[in-house]
């Protein structure tokens, strides 16, 4: 081989492929808003949350500016705030927890499962338990739904009705997956969601949407999205937010929507043909019994004693990008190290932000691209 050459590097993510399949149907539905110029509000929002609203099943959808605004929401709406707990897992994206913490509510931050990544429901109990030593009244529990899976949402039901808390799933890497046979958006209070463009249905911005059986809740939802407003224009009955996903946003995801479930089975065709490449040298994501995923993202451990950075170092080598998600855990940042977490501590987070590697996934990863990143996956942990 010619040593100058170096092999064409592969994208982490690829927009530009779903790009080119969805033609110039992105560029009408944008065009249609450039013509009416409703920005705000227009009757493309309308139309996402009623496709929405069929496609998980969830009565009511309220579109939102991001996913970390879809958490807040809720919260805010719930009237969490200063003296309350809100129980998260550690091993997530920083937004978790911080929609909490922003209500001035505590976050307490509980461990998760080793093979699935996703709340452990025993810990939760711990936490729970560990929050009411701190003074603080247990209110909620965020599980996250994490790299694209469901978490065990029965479970964790269990523990918050005996306990008194209200659900509200982040299922901002997990929209489109199902627990028991059952599309996310349904379990728990309210499901969050994020439309960042990597997400696995993202816009071309930023954006996110909640999810309720709640029509109450949504209607509260709705008034905290333009500043509290009330049926009187001029005198909002609450504090809000600028909360609204702009129209634009909304004509990109109705077109996104209609290829979204085509693009969930490539998704796990490639994640399959990981699994079957990989799965005797490092230890691949497991879907628990009655959850599938929609992977957003595809993170192996690492076998015990593996330099990481010197395989993530060999995988570039080799042109393969690789992240690590979540190289911290959240009670191991900075802004977040003063929060409680569940008694007997989170071993398994901790563990996990040592020896989690994520590989590229998507829905346009054609079999030669993937068997590149097997043969380098395979090629780094044999040197
Ligand atoms: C991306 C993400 C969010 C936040 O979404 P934004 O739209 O970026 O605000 C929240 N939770 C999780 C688990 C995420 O991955």
């Amino acid at each position: 081989m010619n040593q100058h050459m170096r092999p064409e590097p592969v994208p982490f993510y690829d927009l530009a492929s779903q790009r080119r399949r969805l033609g110039t149907s992105i560029d009408e539905s944008i065009a249609r808003v450039l013509g009416h110029c409703q920005f705000i509000n227009g009757p493309e929002v309308t139309a996402l949350e009623k496709a929405l609203s069929e496609f998980s099943g969830a009565a009511h959808v309220v579109s939102c500016a991001s996913g970390t605004d879809a958490l807040l929401m809720v919260l805010m709406a719930m009237e969490v705030g200063p003296g309350d707990a809100v129980l998260c897992p550690s091993f997530t994206f920083c937004a978790t927890g911080e929609a909490v913490a922003l209500t001035g509510a505590s976050p307490v931050f509980v461990d998760v499962d080793a093979q699935t990544f996703n709340m452990d429901a025993a810990s939760l109990k711990r936490g729970i338990a560990t929050a009411r030593q701190r003074g603080l009244k247990p209110r909620a529990v965020i599980p996250v739904d994490l790299f694209g899976q469901s978490a065990d949402h029965d479970a964790i039901a269990e523990v918050a009705q005996a306990e008194g808390l209200f659900v509200l799933d982040d299922a901002a890497q997990g929209f489109g997956a199902s627990y028991k046979g059952r599309k996310l958006g349904t379990f728990g209070l309210a499901t969050a969601t994020s439309f960042f463009p990597t997400k696995p249905l993202g816009c071309f911005g930023d954006g996110g949407a909640i999810f309720t059986n709640d029509g109450k809740l949504a209607e509260t939802l709705r008034s905290i999205r333009v500043h509290g407003q009330g049926s009187d224009k001029y005198d909002n009955v609450r504090l809000g937010l600028t909360g609204r996903l702009d129209t634009m946003q909304a004509a990109v995801l109705i077109e996104k929507l209609k290829i979204f479930e085509d693009e969930i089975a490539a998704r796990n065709r490639v994640a399959e043909r990981y699994a079957r490449g990989l799965g005797n040298l490092v230890t691949v994501p497991r879907l628990a019994s009655g959850c599938s995923s929609i992977w957003a993202q595809y993170t192996i451990r690492l076998p015990e004693g593996t330099d990481r950075d010197g395989f993530v170092a060999a995988l570039k080598a080799q042109g393969i990008p690789s992240m690590v998600y979540y190289a911290k855990s959240m009670h191991q940042q900075t802004a977040y190290r003063e929060f409680p977490v569940a008694e007997g501590g989170l071993p398994v987070s901790e563990q996990l932000s040592d020896d989690v590697v994520s590989l590229p996934i998507h829905a346009y990863l054609d079999e030669a691209t993937q068997d590149r990143v097997i043969a380098a996956v395979r090629g780094a942990l044999s040197a």
